[in-house]
């Protein structure tokens, strides 16, 4: 999540400036009103104002300089009274494939706010993080909110074991070779495994690791250690590695580095691999006609295996194709496109996975401040789950297509030119070689 990120947040998120859609109702989302109609009644209704405030503040600042937002984050108050859902949750049964489509929420205030997040978004399963993202030292899982989390999921449906995908912390580096901050690496990781455990949640997403300049090989054999060592401190969390988009010393974006962690790891149960769709795109590996899906779904079955893949990043991608560049965007409207999403939606081995969007919510205000719109998931859920058993040659795709693809436009070609530039400069050349980018650099990029 760009919101959470430890870096400087992106300077860019998914606008609409000068873009004809901001001023009149979308087609897209006017062909979508058949889908959700109940949906788009609530849709006229803004979303409380306590979402706005509550939400990506408290987890994207230090706490030192937010005083009154780390007293909030103590309590563990659930807010299903005032959190009007954006959209209903689509019975997964009613869809011709069974996709668990949701997103990267909010847990600020307690783990148990992530319920209420998902459900107000029409979310049938998603992603959180388990404590802050910025800090090495976090009090353990208050019992309360904890207690709330497990009542929580049953109460709405949510079965933790299979659709909540916990998102690591950015500050952990499983290839650290120095010794001290390898330990702190792997006590912060070992302890989100304990929370995953306490709250009967299976599968934990983390990203590989950067080299910090040292060979590969010894990079991924101190995760595969580390990663050892964890499962045999744990019971049952399986440790989700994800793709990444690859530029320098990152570890995770070609296939042959998960496949190289998981050959190290002795018990194979308990490691399995997450698609991060912009992430995948950004490293070369193609989606967007239903010809590419098929040849990067093959590869990855022949080198890492159907068998590892255990979850999904749902985003788009406002960078070409082998950028090296993680830019999420909203989906169909990136160089993915919407057809990488119907292929992802109809593809039978995918079934039954947490799918995640992390895609930009961050719009302005009349004021010009920067707000969340939850509404963009909460229709983004809606579009994907349409996608299941549409066809592809048909009207009502190719115009939904069109749309979003004109929605993007403006922002495609920013980042084009951006890339292009940095190429011609041999910046893009610098970011392949892995060395260090100046201050300034690629402060788009996210690192979810
Ligand atoms: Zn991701
Ligand atoms: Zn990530």
């Amino acid at each position: 999540m760009a919101r959470s990120s430890p870096r400087k947040k992106p300077v860019v998120s998914y606008k609409e400036e000068g873009d004809e859609t901001a001023k009149k109702p979308s087609a897209a989302r006017a062909a979508l009103g058949s889908l959700k109609s109940a949906a788009a009644k609530l849709a006229a209704k803004p979303a409380p104002k306590r979402m706005v405030i509550d939400e990506g503040a408290e987890e994207a600042k230090p706490e030192a300089t937010k005083p009154q937002q780390t007293k909030k984050r103590k309590t563990t108050k659930t807010n299903d009274q005032d959190a009007m859902p954006l959209a209903d949750r689509t019975a997964v049964s009613s869809l011709k494939k069974a996709m668990y489509i949701g997103a990267h929420v909010s847990a600020a205030g307690g783990v148990n706010n992530s319920i209420t997040n998902a459900v107000h978004i029409g979310a049938n399963s998603f992603a959180l993080f388990l404590k802050s993202q910025r800090k090495w030292d976090n009090p353990p899982i208050n019992p309360e909110a904890k207690s709330l989390f497990m009542s929580g999921c049953s109460n709405h449906g949510y079965n933790a074991a299979e659709h909540a995908l916990p998102h690591g912390s950015y500050l952990v580096n499983l290839a650290q070779s120095d010794p001290a901050k390898a330990t702190q690496a792997y006590n912060a990781f070992l302890d989100d495994l304990n929370r995953c455990e306490q709250l009967g949640i299976k599968l934990y997403n983390f990203h590989p690791g950067s080299t910090l300049g040292d060979s590969r090989e010894a990079a991924i054999g101190r995760i595969a250690a580390q990663l050892n060592k964890s499962h045999k401190a744990t019971s049952s969390v399986i440790t989700v590695l994800e793709n990444m988009a690859g530029s320098g010393n990152t570890i995770g974006s070609t296939w042959e580095d998960l496949r190289d962690i998981i050959a190290l790891v002795d018990d194979k149960s308990r490691v399995g691999v997450c698609i991060d769709t912009c992430h995948a795109f950004a490293a070369g590996h193609d989606l967007r006609t239903p010809e590419a899906f098929r040849k990067t779904l093959d590869e990855f079955r022949r080198i890492v295996g159907i068998k590892y893949l255990k979850a999904f990043h749902l985003n788009d991608s406002k960078a070409p194709f082998g950028s090296s560049r993680d830019l999420h965007a909203n989906i169909g409207t990136g160089f993915l496109g919407l057809r990488a999403f119907h292929s992802v939606m109809n593809e039978d081995s995918f079934c039954g996975m947490p799918m995640v969007l992390e895609t930009p919510i961050d719009k302005k205000d009349a004021k010009g401040k920067s707000v969340e719109d939850k509404q963009v998931w909460a229709d983004e859920i809606k579009l994907l789950e349409s996608l299941v058993g549409m066809d592809a040659d048909g009207e009502k795709f190719t115009a939904l297509e069109k749309e979003l693809q004109a929605r993007g436009a403006g922002e495609r070609q920013r980042i084009q030119d951006q890339v292009k530039k940095k190429a011609a400069k041999g910046g893009g050349k610098k970011f392949a070689a892995g060395k260090k980018r100046k201050k300034g650099d690629d402060t788009d990029d996210e690192t979810d």
